[in-house]
């Protein structure tokens, strides 16, 4: 439950709203009119804030830039059928949250300040939530070292922060995929299943690379072999095959475990399919593709929810996939949206009403 604690409130003299064409506007441009903030001293949480959005001051020596203690989180809230405004599983990226924070030495956020912090920012903010279909409101929480000092060690100060972006529809082009066999993501033992930064930061020269022969995102595969799937690019990733759904299994720890992933899941086994998680070869996935036994390929993740595959490029050989033809992946995304928009029941207990 949550215990009671003060959140000082400072609003805005005159909000930017008016200014921004929020019906309309690209991925994490642009951010409404407040922000929380909240210190970690080393002991305890205190100044916890909601006051105007605007920059922070950062000393040269800050921890986070250089040793990179620094987390966060993806999450959106959508305008409901019945005029609120309700938030998908915050509580699931609450977990999350603290699952990374302590693989990062850092010190969990609490219930109060992570959810219900959250929770009266965007009721502050409701007016920033988009009406439009397919639009939504971003929340993106973090969490970073703030010691000055360069010494390497954990740092005793954190701060968080929440900060709020209207974004519109996100539909991917279908994506053109390598499969990477040189570089890698994640290794049992490391930091995969953690939200950090770093682990974006790592990613970004290897896309970069598939980038330029064509290709939106890579497929990364195990760190040993080479041969086991893990995700594509920042998304979780799902392989249809007649009534079965296959998907990566989490326990070697090298996976981010999406909550779109789970959702996905859970929303698959309703709609009659098998969803089985275990480890998955690009061998297995190329002889399936050879015998037609490959239908639907998609990343899942908050930003875009699912994202269709239209090629897979393994060394010489191209799995190609017309997916105008598919069904399983457009009736997911028509299932979930209902749920977040509140045009159906929310049988599953997904929706937290601000
Ligand atoms: C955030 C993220 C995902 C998707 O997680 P969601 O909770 O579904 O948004 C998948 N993979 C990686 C590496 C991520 O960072």
């Amino acid at each position: 439950m949550v215990a009671a604690m003060e959140i000082k409130t400072t609003p805005v003299l005159r909000s930017r709203l008016q200014e921004i064409d929020i019906e309309n506007v690209p991925f994490g441009k642009y951010f409404t009119d407040h922000m929380l903030v909240a210190e970690y001293d080393g002991k305890t949480w205190h100044s916890v804030e909601i006051k105007p959005y605007q920059p922070i001051q950062i000393d040269p020596s800050n921890a986070a830039l250089h040793y990179g203690q620094s987390i966060f989180e993806g999450i959106k809230a959508y305008h409901q059928e019945n005029g609120g405004v309700a938030i998908f599983r915050p509580y699931d990226n609450w977990h999350r949250f603290n699952a990374s924070a302590v693989r990062m030495q850092m010190p969990e956020v609490p219930e109060e300040i992570f959810v219900e912090g959250m929770r009266q920012l965007i009721a502050l903010d409701k007016d920033w939530c988009p009406h439009h279909d397919d639009h939504a409101l971003y929340i993106r929480p973090f969490l970073f070292a703030s010691d000055n000092a360069i010494g390497v060690r954990p740092s005793e100060k954190f701060t968080f922060i929440i900060i709020l972006s209207p974004t519109g529809p996100y539909y991917p082009a279908p994506m053109r995929i390598y499969v990477e066999e040189t570089y890698t993501r994640a290794a049992p033992g490391g930091v995969g299943y953690a939200k950090t930064a770093g682990n974006y930061a790592a990613a970004m020269y290897p896309t970069a690379r598939a980038q330029q022969q064509g290709y939106q995102q890579v497929l990364w595969t195990d760190a040993f072999e080479h041969k086991y799937v893990q995700e594509i690019g920042t998304m979780n990733v799902f392989f249809i095959s007649g009534k079965k759904a296959l998907t990566p299994s989490l326990e070697e720890g090298t996976i981010l475990d999406g909550i779109t992933r789970r959702s996905v899941m859970t929303v698959l086994k309703e709609m009659g399919l098998e969803v089985i998680e275990r480890r998955i070869a690009v061998d297995e996935l190329q002889e399936m593709f050879k015998k037609g036994e490959l239908n639907e390929v998609f990343g899942t993740g908050t930003a875009a929810t699912v994202s269709m595959i239209r090629e897979l490029k393994y060394r010489d050989f191209i799995m190609e996939f017309d997916t105008n033809a598919w069904t399983v992946t457009p009736e997911i995304l028509n299932r979930l949206n209902d749920i977040r928009y509140g045009k159906v029941a929310d049988e599953h207990g997904w929706m937290f009403q601000v």
